[in-house]
């Protein structure tokens, strides 16, 4: 199988590299955000037919390097690739993205803030075939969901570890610090996403990437704190009956299974024996510790833009906070200020989208200079 490999050097693609060793997959492309030792390490093993990356200088000699604003779109667009992995950070996934399903190419996405503000752009393409979810409890909800006739399903429910502050007294949490919160219990991620998992927020942002791949409502789409993050995803029939899908707390199994659908992986890389599974133990969210849950699904029910413009702003918010600048604690109200101000549109195009982005930000940083008095 030939892959484009678009955020190669993050988590993700770093494992999506892993399984291309491993299973003997071709790399004709890579992209990383920042040139350096980990992008000229992969160039050199994998040895890509096309390359690109946002910042630092290039490295002549080790193959064609593509630039500019339609650098993604490019790869994502290589000739004879079988399957484009999207890993990149945000909003930068859903040109490419879109690039690559309308010219009928698979995409491995693991960019769920480009899916769920690209919302309406993207309806169909999962049941297409072309969209293939990289995200443990989306990849399970998608197995769990694929037998499944819509009216038969009452109830999909994804789990959360609670995050980094999950067992912390909620008086304690404004003092929480940018090394406190990156402590997740169960991954090791990215340094947004793994804040994200403190706030909630990566999971708030899960329920709308799940109801814009599945066409749930959101309403049926339910969260459970689940410690040891064994049960990924749980799915409940009309008749009361729960299927419940457990895996390893690791990314190469989603990435594999979304590269060779309809097909299964054949061998499992790491397989999980009944004596792995703990304790399963479940319980809910407390709304008052995680007010992301609320907000996010407020952000879903009005749609538009308002999915764009909530991750643009929590992205502005989490850089303060990991800057030490913005309380643990205000991370959320600061989104929340910011979706107050907009105007959504509905059904944006592209061009909607991206403004809308850029607006959010803006606003997101005037709302922190009000805050932190900067
Ligand atoms: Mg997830």
């Amino acid at each position: 199988m030939n892959l484009v490999v678009l955020g190669a050097t993050g988590s993700i693609g770093s494992q999506t590299l892993e399984i291309a060793r491993r299973r003997g997959h071709r790399v004709v492309g890579v992209s990383a955000y920042h040139a350096g030792d980990r992008l000229w390490r992969v160039v050199d093993e994998f040895r890509p037919e096309v390359y690109a990356f946002q910042e630092g200088d290039d490295r002549p000699g080790v193959g064609r390097r593509v630039d500019g604003p339609d650098a993604l779109r490019e790869l994502a667009l290589w000739p004879g690739a079988d399957a484009v992995v999207v890993a990149v950070n945000g909003f930068d996934g859903l040109t490419p993205m879109l690039a690559a399903i309308a010219a009928g190419r698979r995409v491995a996405a693991a960019t769920k803030e480009s899916i769920i503000a690209g919302g309406d752009l993207l309806r169909g393409a999962v049941a297409g075939g072309l969209l293939l979810p990289v995200d443990s409890e989306h990849a399970a909800a998608f197995q769990l969901l694929l037998r499944r006739r819509p009216e038969e399903v009452r109830r999909l429910i994804i789990t959360t570890s609670g995050g980094a502050l999950r067992d912390w007294p909620i008086d304690r949490l404004p003092a929480a610090r940018p090394q406190d919160a990156l402590r997740h219990p169960n991954w090791s991620m990215g340094q947004l996403v793994t804040i994200n998992s403190a706030t909630l927020m990566n999971k708030g942002i899960e329920v709308l990437e799940a109801h814009v791949l599945f066409g749930m409502p959101l309403e049926a789409i339910d969260v459970w704190i689940h410690p040891t993050q064994i049960v990924h995803a749980l799915v409940e029939t009309c008749d009361g009956a729960l299927y419940a899908s457990l895996a390893r707390p690791d990314m190469m199994l989603p990435i594999e299974q979304a590269l060779v659908h309809p097909d299964l992986p054949q061998e499992a890389l790491r397989p999980l024996e009944p004596e792995d599974l703990g304790d399963l133990t479940f319980r809910r969210p407390d709304p008052l510790r995680y007010p992301s849950l609320r907000l996010c699904r407020e952000v879903g029910t009005i749609g538009g833009t308002m999915p764009a413009v909530l991750c643009a702003a929590n992205e502005v918010a989490v850089a303060a906070f990991l800057a030490d600048v913005l309380p643990f604690t205000e991370i959320i109200p600061v989104v929340e200020t910011v979706l107050e101000a907009h105007e959504p549109q509905s059904a944006p195009d592209l061009a909607a989208l991206q403004a809308s982005d850029r607006w959010a930000r803006a606003a997101a940083e005037n709302a922190l200079r009000r805050r932190t008095g900067r």
